[in-house]
């Protein structure tokens, strides 16, 4: 059985359109342009192909949408993060659909990319959703070659709240100095304001919101929630490993998260609502402020049920 697609019908044939569907599925052939796109997501890399005019198509195809032309077979990897352009959300997945929970089926323009490909965006909630949206692949443990090998993409995080790295490499102040010397005795400070009542970790010295200084200390507990989260594909020297995942944790008390790593879980089982417990290395290896940080290893699940966000 052949199952004729990009070609066209013959001259005089009659056209309908038919569902076909073989128990077992098909086997067909890809092509080799279609076949190389495939093979590269099997190695966790996805790549388009340059048209004579320069554009990059992603997913690849053989001729150029607009000219009809033959593709260069120049192949050039794009992404992995990318763009969402527009989306339909599904809030009751079907059988088959990518994922089992609701999520947005998105056009994705890959960053270096000239076209925009369709795929799943595991947002957790419809208003997560927006023109702009950094998406970011989480891909399958086991890939076989296949666009599911991506089994959706997840919200880059963006959200920066209270940048933990950047504040520290560029100018560590007298509030994250405080905070950093809290990490070296294993306790989270974090402070209130007086005025809003909101609750913020890392320590600050005013609050963003009404402006007034802070002069509450508040000890926070080391357990929280992940709120968002990414699933990082390249290497870190703090990460245990590849895939490892960043997340945003919002510990028990305060009114905002702040940035970890999350281990001791596979990377595909990271969800939102997720209840963590921050992972200390051993008291004798504990180095001080302002390097701290280290001392945390990561956030690792408690096994409690997810927290509603
Ligand atoms: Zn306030």
């Amino acid at each position: 059985m052949t199952v004729p697609s990009e070609a066209g019908p013959a001259t005089g044939e009659t056209v309908a359109d038919h569902v076909l569907e073989f128990p077992g599925g098909y086997t067909r052939t890809t092509g080799p342009v279609i076949g190389r796109f495939l093979t590269e997501l099997r190695d966790a890399r996805i790549v388009g192909v340059r048209t004579a005019g320069g554009r990059v198509l992603v997913p690849p195809l053989e001729h150029d949408p607009d000219t009809g032309e033959e593709v260069t077979g120049e192949f050039t990897e794009v992404g992995p993060a990318g763009t969402v352009e527009s989306w339909a959300w599904v809030q009751a997945p079907l059988p088959g659909h990518p994922l089992d929970r609701p999520f947005a089926w998105a056009l994705i323009r890959l960053d270096g990319a000239d076209t925009a490909l369709v795929h799943a965006v595991d947002a957790g909630d419809a208003r997560a959703m927006r023109p702009g949206l950094r998406v970011r692949p989480r891909w399958r443990a086991e890939r076989s070659g296949h666009i599911t090998d991506i089994e959706g993409f997840v919200p880059e995080v963006t959200r920066i709240v209270s940048p933990v790295r950047a504040d520290y490499r560029l100018r560590p102040g007298r509030a994250l100095a405080r905070f950093l010397e809290g990490v070296a005795d294993g306790v989270f400070l974090g402070c209130r304001c007086g005025s809003c009542g909101k609750v913020y970790v890392p320590y600050r010295l005013s609050c963003p919101e009404c402006g007034v200084p802070i002069t509450e200390e508040v000890r926070l507990p080391d357990t929280g929630t992940v709120t968002t989260f990414a699933i990082n594909n390249l290497p870190d020297p703090r990460a245990p490993e590849v895939p490892f995942v960043s997340a945003y944790i919002q510990l028990d008390g305060a009114d905002i998260p702040m940035i970890a790593l999350v281990g001791g879980v596979p990377a595909h089982e990271v969800r939102q609502g997720m209840r963590v417990r921050a992972v200390w290395v051993p008291p004798e290896e504990r180095v001080p402020a302002p390097h701290s940080m280290q001392n945390i290893r990561w956030f690792a699940p408690t096994g409690e049920p997810d927290a509603e966000l």
